[in-house]
């Protein structure tokens, strides 16, 4: 028989509804959860975790990562820290398939300490493939097909469409993936409007895209759709209204459709406010092995971030609208996720980025409560993992966070980890950011 570890004492937050259990006693063997009480129901052979004075989370889930980085093995030396921060799951939008899958090997059978990994594997682009050496050109329908194909004969969880996808693609993408029991997200291809996508049926949409062809007159929007993004949003969002009338039916649809939209405040607020700027001077920049932060700050930009010709208070102004933007989708009751897209030092620390895009979600209006949805049970529904991911509830695998003030009272608490259980497995969160500062350098 597997060892049973018992959580006492706690707090036990319903991400449902709010509702606490306060005192629970959380009862955990093989990984997975099996029953929950209130007081002292501890079987004497279990093994105990005091966890009196604390709250309990499920695993918070960034639903928008990149967690290889193609050569640039620095990735591998942080991924304790998504554990570290409460992330127990990531969405991997877009990498190397084979980087990916021997990840999620490494970290399954426990020889690297990482978060639990969905992944999509090479992004489908069109024609002019802006990551080319992370893409598969889906040019043409028959191209698309063939591409969807071979994902899932690789065994991908989704898939992620590009910026120059065509329409015809699209369509075959979807089909095919949908055939074959894969959900496909994206971004909002520039050839078509976000209305035409949702109407094809894509399942999940990525960042706040909405093309210029959507709101603006044709002639505009050709010249600003195909700008590098910090420079196009800018200017995109400059002319935007919220109250327009269309903007209002884009979001009623977005609701109605039911499909999951994933903000990415973080990679936008990164992009608008400080030109992407490195936080080279973040304190959790401390865990960081100091060869890994070296590296970082010396990166050089990759020039669709290029930001030199934007007016900051304009691109501060756009940024404010879009959040006005989520919190108008919340209220419409869209399924709002929350996804970062972002690996880098300080608010860019894989985990610490999470927490920083639920602070985003927080100040763009939404109650901690509902936040927290975006990142667990919305999460693990978006994932089609709702049986096993999202709630703590018997029968689900045990990805808990422990953390040490209420995060329903205030967002900034969901960062006081104390501790992750990832599958049963206990982590203390000092020991994990203790991990980085003692790795040598190299
Ligand atoms: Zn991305």
């Amino acid at each position: 028989m597997s060892e049973v570890l018992a959580l006492t004492g706690g707090t036990v937050i319903d991400v449902r509804t709010g509702a606490q259990r306060r005192n629970a006693t959380v009862l955990i063997e093989g990984g997975r959860i099996a029953a929950i009480s209130v007081g002292e129901n501890t079987p004497e052979s279990a093994r105990t975790v005091d966890a009196t004075g604390m709250w309990l989370l499920p695993g918070l889930m960034d639903m928008h990562a990149h967690i290889t980085g193609g050569p640039n093995v620095r990735k591998d030396k942080l991924h304790h820290l998504y554990l570290a921060y409460g992330v127990t799951t990531v969405r991997d939008t877009g990498g190397n398939l084979t980087l990916l899958r021997l990840l999620r090997n490494r970290i399954e059978s426990g020889s690297h300490i990482g978060p639990r990994v969905f992944f999509a594997g090479p992004l489908l682009d069109g024609a002019t493939p802006v990551w080319p050496a992370m893409s598969i050109m889906v040019d043409t329908p028959e191209r698309a097909r063939s591409a969807v194909e071979f994902l899932a004969s690789q065994g991908v969880d989704f898939i992620k469409i590009y910026n120059w996808v065509p329409e015809a693609s699209l369509q075959v993408i979807l089909d095919t993936a949908h055939r074959l029991g894969l959900r496909v997200t994206g971004h909002v291809p520039r050839t078509i409007t976000m209305t035409r996508a949702i109407q094809l049926g894509m399942d999940c949409l990525e960042h706040i895209r909405i093309t210029g062809r959507e709101l603006l007159p044709s002639d505009e929007a050709d010249r600003i759709d195909s700008l590098p993004v910090a420079r196009r949003e800018t200017l995109l969002w400059e002319r935007f209204e919220l109250e327009s009338e269309q903007m209002q039916r884009l979001i009623r649809l977005v609701a109605d459709s039911r499909v999951f939209f994933d903000p990415t405040l973080l990679v936008d607020s990164a992009l608008s406010l400080d030109g992407y700027a490195i936080d080279t001077e973040h304190p959790a920049n401390a865990d960081v092995p100091e060869a890994v932060r070296q590296a970082f700050a010396r990166e050089e930009r990759p020039p669709i971030f290029d930001s030199s010709e934007v007016n900051l208070e304009t691109a501060r102004n756009g940024f404010r609208k879009r959040q006005r933007l989520v919190q108008m989708l919340h209220e419409a009751g869209a399924r709002l996720l929350a996804g970062t897209d972002c690996f880098g030092l300080g608010k860019q620390l894989p985990g610490l980025g999470l927490q920083h895009e639920l602070a985003l979600l927080v100040d763009s209006g939404l109650s901690p409560l509902a936040a927290l949805q975006a990142a667990t049970v919305t999460a693990a529904d978006a994932l089609g993992q709702s049986e096993i991911l999202g709630t703590i509830e018997p029968g689900k695998l045990a990805d808990i966070v422990l953390v040490e003030a209420d995060p329903l009272s205030d967002i900034q608490n969901a960062r006081r980890v104390r501790m992750v259980v990832k599958a049963g497995r206990v982590y203390e969160a000092a020991t994990l950011r203790e991990q980085g500062r003692s790795t040598p350098s190299g």
